[in-house]
């Protein structure tokens, strides 16, 4: 779908995937002017197909767009997008029972000619699909985690809060820093103080004190995860308290060690939930728990992945059947 100054949204078209063909000076290539997002489709036991919070995803995105200073595409063309490549692809969905799916990715891009640096006047609104193994083939595993103190990925007044490339490139010598220090993942912390749990990689994180989950607040540095809000109403339904909170480094440890935190898991769209097994920093290693996945923490995950793939009731109306 095209956005042009003037004319707004028009020229809807499905057509086979395809590259795209970029002028050099295309405003992206040089200013990042780009938003996305992710989203999946799975298959129900009725054969039926159904992909889990469009309008949450379709709301996320006209808040990168603003923040981008792109134009916001209407939630229910999103939506009507997202399910039209569904439909076309609905063969690629795997079949229920697993955890595979079919992935979307949602994406804008600036589609005007010119160096100077300015909110671009044609912008393009994509959809791509590809399935998507399970997160976890051979069972779930906790991941090792590197406290990072060197990189920041969002900083007060930034773009944190916006799901746009740029967060993600400047992710990447983080990602690198920790698997040389023999971590899985990188976990953020805030930009100011090094001190505040922000999210871990591509992902929301949660700590488990017993039967109350606890959550970063969302300071505008991170992403209002999707996955991250599911959780919080869900873990209600089965009787914790849920509440977002702020979690320093030393309480993480300090906790750890006194055994009132017992578990702490990331979240996601890719995998769901993602326990994390041991952390490290600059100076301090423990393991989480026993190093294992939590009782909480699996689950919630197999909770919410039930309401995902249609086995257990959606009591909130999250699942958007296709017609
Ligand atoms: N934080 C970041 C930086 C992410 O890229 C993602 C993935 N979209 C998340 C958190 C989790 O968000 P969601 O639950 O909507 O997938």
């Amino acid at each position: 779908i095209r956005w042009t100054e003037g004319r707004g949204w028009h020229d809807a078209q499905l057509v086979p995937y395809a590259p795209l063909s970029i002028d050099p000076a295309n405003m992206t290539l040089h200013y990042a002017q780009e938003i996305f997002e992710g989203l999946k489709a799975y298959r129900r036991p009725d054969g039926s197909v159904a992909t889990f919070r469009p309008d949450a995803n379709a709301k996320r995105f006209q808040i990168s767009a603003r923040r981008l200073a792109m134009p916001e595409l209407p939630v229910e063309t999103f939506i009507a997008a997202c399910d039209a490549l569904v439909q076309q692809d609905k063969a690629w969905v795997p079949p229920h029972g697993g955890e595979e799916s079919l992935y979307l990715r949602p994406f804008m891009i600036a589609n005007e000619v010119g160096l100077g640096v300015r909110p671009a006047n044609e912008y393009l609104f994509i959809v791509i699909a590809s399935p998507a193994g399970a997160y976890f083939p051979g069972g779930v595993q906790p991941v090792s985690v590197w406290l990072s103190e060197n990189y920041v990925r969002a900083v007060p007044g930034g773009m944190g809060f916006a799901k746009t490339g740029g967060n993600y490139a400047a992710s990447l010598l983080a990602f690198a820093e920790a698997a040389e220090k023999g971590c899985d993942q990188v976990v953020w912390l805030d930009a100011l103080e090094h001190k505040w749990v922000e999210e871990m990689g591509g992902m929301n994180l949660y700590f488990v004190y017993g039967d109350k989950i606890v959550t970063p607040a969302l300071t505008g540095s991170l992403l209002a995860g999707i996955t991250r809000d599911s959780l919080l109403q869900l873990a209600r339904d089965l009787g914790y308290e849920a509440e977002e909170g702020r979690i320093s480094t030393e309480a993480w440890r300090r906790d750890t060690e006194n055994g009132t935190l017992t578990e702490v898991f990331a979240c996601g769209t890719a995998a769901v939930i993602t326990p994390v097994g041991s952390v490290k920093s600059e100076g301090a290693e423990w393991v989480q728990g026993d190093g294992k996945p939590g009782k909480v923490t699996m689950e919630l995950r197999k909770r919410l992945l039930a309401i995902q793939t249609g086995t257990a009731e959606d009591v909130h109306g999250w699942t958007h059947a296709l017609a």
